[in-house]
């Protein structure tokens, strides 16, 4: 028996290991199964030149946990080693690259985030003991055990071994007893190791036999040699497609579509991504693209490497060429990975191009579950917002898509305000916002549907792009005011009379709202509604952008204002008029001479006061102004108490304000059934 010290320069080489190398102390098995991996495809190498005559079609590497003897076994019938080559391999070059990594990382625990680096190695994280018996595929050559108990020195001797190959067993330490079990290596197993190029066999395959599972004769293999992304597009099927999906998310729904990437240079890719139907939500979406390096499993976060409105897709990216070893930052300034995100940025918008062209139909049927990967694209990658205006849809209420130009010819002549913009009606809720789209609609207007959380962002976007166009909400004014083609129509009402009314309105809106009623009038026309409920377009896109932003921010606090917009030309606010006529009308009248008297004395003393510096006015004089000054607040005061009173006994101007709440989904509870009961009553 040969005993010698590893080359190692560090005595505390294993306790770093051990410490800090890998945060995930899983990957050993990742690790240990690779290079059996790796070892079988070399001596396939060998065997397709003729420098190895065996036979290797049954090659496969086998996974055996020993509970009792706390061992975890990885046998392989690769390539093997030599006396020397396990001297070269695993005590010289092995723990070089260790030293080398160590000192690069050193100051830095958080860049060795545990991808690949230490290979062999990473067994010593979960082992007292390891040990390499080894049988070389050299003609006649002598197997070795190589023994290490995680001190630097090592033991070397001759000894039986069978077949070419190798065997890898790990003595668990206590601390790492866990391994132990079945369930967590099959969990390892079936995490990393599941599209291996090689059969890996762990166990028997399990049977359900009288309620109970029984092993039965079969090999248990857990991988499939070859996944569908390692074969070429014109191999596979659309059915493929899917079944690769469903073996990677077994849960899922099947999904829209998918990519498949393959590229050589200059960088190596493969890989297929699936538009997954989702609606909203999308952010617990993210992390299911699933990061491969030669068929071996890495991570399941992409960021980085993919473009961040990517990162919703599902399915697998396999590339050697991305540095696996390296903190995030430096991933994300690594040249090759810069290629590959704007690469898959490219192809993704070029397939979905593609499918528009080719499939118009299937590319609308499916419009409403992409649109959130599109619009997000869209928002945050400008190369993907070129690429993307070419199918882009707006889908309007009657459920026809457009894209953007065939919209802006179907709304260019109706849809233009006197200012030469062109005007989009939109609605974020048809249901909710019903009478608003039809009224729009009856004007001869379209409106399009854009209801999901990113579509404020969006249309802020477009609005800067296009400085020509304008997007504007259904219910943010009447519909005549939609669009202003010509400047404001003739006026119905006095400006006292409406001075009147709106105290009148004002005594009817819902006191304990969370909004600000603002009354206003409009003529809407004999036949429209006698009232109508708008919200500021740019209030209430202020407030949808802060509430999909998150947080609180001024506007999201502000009490929302809505306008109580009162169609001057109805009847009924002329009937509404005539009754407060009939009932304050001297009342009214009244104060109204008091009002004038009082306001034509303060006048007159004002009048006295100008060019009068503020010393030479008689303190007398400022007194008096200032009693005519409460005097007419008072009689103010009065005046709209009055009306206020007229206003809360009108059950007209009552109906009426509930209606129009009614309309916007503003009416509940007990003022809804007030409102029934009110309505019966009126009928009778
Ligand atoms: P890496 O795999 O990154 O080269 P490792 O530390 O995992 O680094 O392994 C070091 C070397 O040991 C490998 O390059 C290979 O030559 C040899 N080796 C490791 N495991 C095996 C094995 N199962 N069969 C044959 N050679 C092996």
């Amino acid at each position: 028996m040969q005993t010698g010290k590893i080359g190692v320069t560090s005595e505390n080489l294993f306790p770093i290991i051990k410490k800090f190398l890998y945060s995930d102390h899983d990957i050993f098995l990742r690790e240990i199964v690779s290079n059996a991996v790796d070892a079988t495809q070399k001596l396939r190498t060998l065997a397709s030149k003729g420098e190895y005559e065996g036979d290797l079609n049954d090659a496969k590497v086998t996974v055996k946990l020993d509970a009792e003897a706390k061992t975890i076994t990885i046998s392989d019938m690769g390539i093997g080693m030599t006396a020397e080559e396990v001297e070269k391999y695993i005590n010289q070059i092995a723990f070089s690259g260790a030293n080398d990594f160590l000192d690069k990382y050193k100051d830095d625990a958080n860049a060795i985030i545990g991808h690949f680096g230490l290979g062999f190695y990473s067994s010593f994280m979960v082992s007292d003991t390891v040990d390499v018996i080894t049988k070389s595929h050299q003609e006649g050559a002598q197997a070795v055990k190589w023994s290490c108990d995680g001190s630097p020195e090592f033991t070397l001797e001759e000894v039986e071994k069978e077949n070419v190959g190798t065997d890898i067993v790990m003595y668990i330490s206590d601390e790492e007893k866990g391994f132990l079990e079945d369930s967590k290596i099959s969990e390892i197993l079936n995490k990393y190791c599941k599209f291996l190029p090689v059969p890996v066999i762990y166990g028997k395959k399990k049977d359900w036999k009288d309620g109970a599972e029984v092993a039965t004769d079969e090999d248990n293999q857990i991988n499939d040699i070859a996944p569908a992304w390692t074969k070429m597009p014109a191999d596979l099927k659309d059915e493929d497609y899917k079944d690769f999906y469903r073996k990677l998310y077994p849960m899922g729904e099947d999904p829209l579509f998918n990519i498949h990437l393959n590229v050589d240079y200059p960088f190596n890719l493969t890989g297929i991504l699936y538009f997954p139907k989702i609606k909203s939500n999308f952010e617990v979406q993210k992390n299911k693209i699933q990061l491969y390096s030669n068929q071996v499993f890495v991570t399941d976060s992409v960021e980085g490497i993919v473009p961040e409105f990517l990162t919703m897709l599902h399915g697998v990216i396999d590339s050697p060429d991305i540095p696996l070893n390296v903190s995030r930052s430096y991933l994300q300034s690594d040249s090759n990975v810069k290629k590959i995100s704007s690469h898959i940025n490219k192809k993704v918008a070029d397939r979905l191009h593609q499918i528009y062209k080719d499939s118009r139909e299937d590319f609308e049927s499916k419009w409403d579950d992409l649109k959130i990967f599109i619009e997000y694209g869209m928002l945050t990658e400008d190369k993907f917002n070129e690429r993307a205006m070419n199918f882009f849809l707006l889908k309007n209420t009657e459920g026809n898509y457009f894209n953007w130009e065939e919209y802006e010819k179907l709304v260019k002549d109706t849809q233009t305000d006197k200012d030469n913009n062109t005007i989009y009606l939109y609605t974020t809720n048809v249901e909710e916002q019903f009478t608003f789209v039809e009224a729009a609609k009856n004007k001869g207007y379209d409106v399009i549907e854009l209801d999901d959380v990113l579509a404020p962002h969006l249309i802020n976007k477009f609005e800067q792009k296009y400085t020509d166009k304008r997007f504007v909400r259904v219910d943010s004014d009447v519909a005549d005011n939609l669009i202003k083609k010509e400047d404001a129509a003739k006026d119905e009402l006095t400006f006292v009379q409406k001075q009147e009314l709106s105290p009148v309105f004002q005594a009817v809106c819902p006191a304990d709202s969370e909004y600000q009623f603002i009354v206003d009038f409009q003529d809407l026309g004999e036949t429209g509604s006698p009232m109508v409920i708008t919200r500021s377009e740019f209030m209430r896109r202020m407030k949808d952008m802060s509430a999909s932003q998150g947080g609180m921010s001024m506007y999201g606090d502000m009490p929302e204002s809505l306008n109580l917009v009162v169609n001057t030309t109805h009847p009924l606010v002329k009937q509404v008029l005539d009754t407060k006529d009939k009932k304050l009308g001297t009342k009214l009248e009244k104060l109204g001479v008091d009002l004038t008297a009082k306001k034509d004395e303060i006048t007159v003393l004002e009048k006295a006061k100008e060019g009068k510096k503020e010393e030479e006015i008689p303190s007398a004089e400022k007194e008096q102004l200032e009693t005519l000054n409460s005097e007419l607040a008072k009689l103010e005061e009065n005046k709209r108490g009055q009306l206020s009173e007229f206003g809360k006994e009108s059950k007209v101007a009552k109906q009426m304000v509930d209606l129009a709440l009614l309309a916007n989904g503003l009416l509940k509870g007990a003022d809804l059934d007030k409102f029934v009961k009110r309505s019966v009553e009126l009928i009778k």
